[in-house]
């Protein structure tokens, strides 16, 4: 099936685009998690966000997952490891599985914390993002992962069937439900080091040898998830449709740049949808 558009993100930016395209008709897929986005779960006051003063950001995230489930729109609980521009249509990959779209919106939130050193330069070179697509090419050799989002835990007992040594260093200090074989290093990484290829991290504790790094965080560098994409300064580069330098991809929400707010991120959402529903009308 090819939808008509695919959300990539269920933050405020990514169900907003969704709400409002499925109000134009189109199909939809969006692509996230239940808890709809960490960022909005964990605010414990907020105060910008008319209509709801002094609301915390979990009653705010119930009242948008009521909202979607009044309108039948469900949050398909997937990573996108990759999008690839077609001409037109877009795939879209979650590790061996893909998915095809004539226009996508990419609403990934953004990383703040800055790369670890090493963490560029050995990215391909044994640095991955995506340990269940890359896991194979590692198979009996000794792995490190960094885990920093909520699916990092099952990615390592996956990982941990093929791997040599597995090394989880856990930033969240969250281990419940990792296998036995697994060692937990509670120390933080400082540095992938390496020759022409990764061989190991140095942590504040000492050092461990690995032939592979996955670090798995919440957003992906947006180059890193669509190649070709144009940035400036670590944000997808929109105009004020919300179009990027790819046909038919739009981005909305923090991922295009600051203010990092809950309604400017909505918004945005909201204009990349109508834009991607006026764009599939002309094609
Ligand atoms: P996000 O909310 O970051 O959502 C992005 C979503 O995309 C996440 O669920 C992520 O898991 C998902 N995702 C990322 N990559 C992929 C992928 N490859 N495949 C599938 N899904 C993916 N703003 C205010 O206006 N007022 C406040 O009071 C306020 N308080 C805050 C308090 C805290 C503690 C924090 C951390 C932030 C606060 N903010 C506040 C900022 C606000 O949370 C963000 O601006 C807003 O959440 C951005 O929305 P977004 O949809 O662009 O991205």
């Amino acid at each position: 099936m090819r939808y008509d558009i695919a959300i990539i993100g269920s933050g405020p930016a990514g169900i907003s685009a969704a709400v409002n395209a499925k109000i134009r008709n189109k199909s939809i897929i969006i692509f996230g998690n239940e808890k709809l986005s960490q960022k909005l779960v964990l605010a414990p006051e907020i105060n910008n966000y008319l209509g709801f003063y002094g609301i915390t950001g979990s009653e705010l995230k119930d009242k948008f997952k009521n909202h979607l489930d009044s309108m039948g729109i469900e949050i398909t609980n997937q990573r996108i490891n990759a999008v690839y521009a077609m001409g037109d249509y877009f795939v879209l990959m979650v590790n061996d599985i893909s998915y095809e779209a004539t226009a996508v919106i990419i609403a990934t939130g953004v990383e703040t914390k800055k790369p670890m050193k090493g963490e560029e330069k050995f990215l391909g070179k044994g640095v991955s993002y995506c340990a269940t697509c890359d896991a194979p090419l590692y198979k009996g050799k000794d792995i490190a992962i960094i885990g920093e989002n909520e699916e990092a835990i099952e990615d390592a007992n996956f990982v941990e069937e093929m791997a040599g040594k597995l090394y989880y260093i856990p930033s969240n200090r969250k281990i419940e439900g990792l296998k036995e074989g697994i060692r937990i290093i509670n120390s933080a990484p400082l540095e992938i080091i390496g020759d022409d290829h990764v061989n190991g991290v140095i942590l504040r504790s000492g050092e461990i040898k690995v032939d592979a790094v996955f670090i798995l965080k919440d957003s992906l560098s947006p180059k890193e998830l669509v190649p070709g994409l144009e940035t400036i300064d670590g944000h997808i580069l929109v105009n004020r449709n919300l179009e990027t330098n790819i046909k038919g991809l739009y981005a909305a929400g923090d991922c295009t740049g600051k203010p990092y707010q809950y309604m400017k991120s909505m918004g945005e959402g909201q204009t990349a949808a109508l834009n991607a529903v006026s764009y599939l009308s002309k094609i």
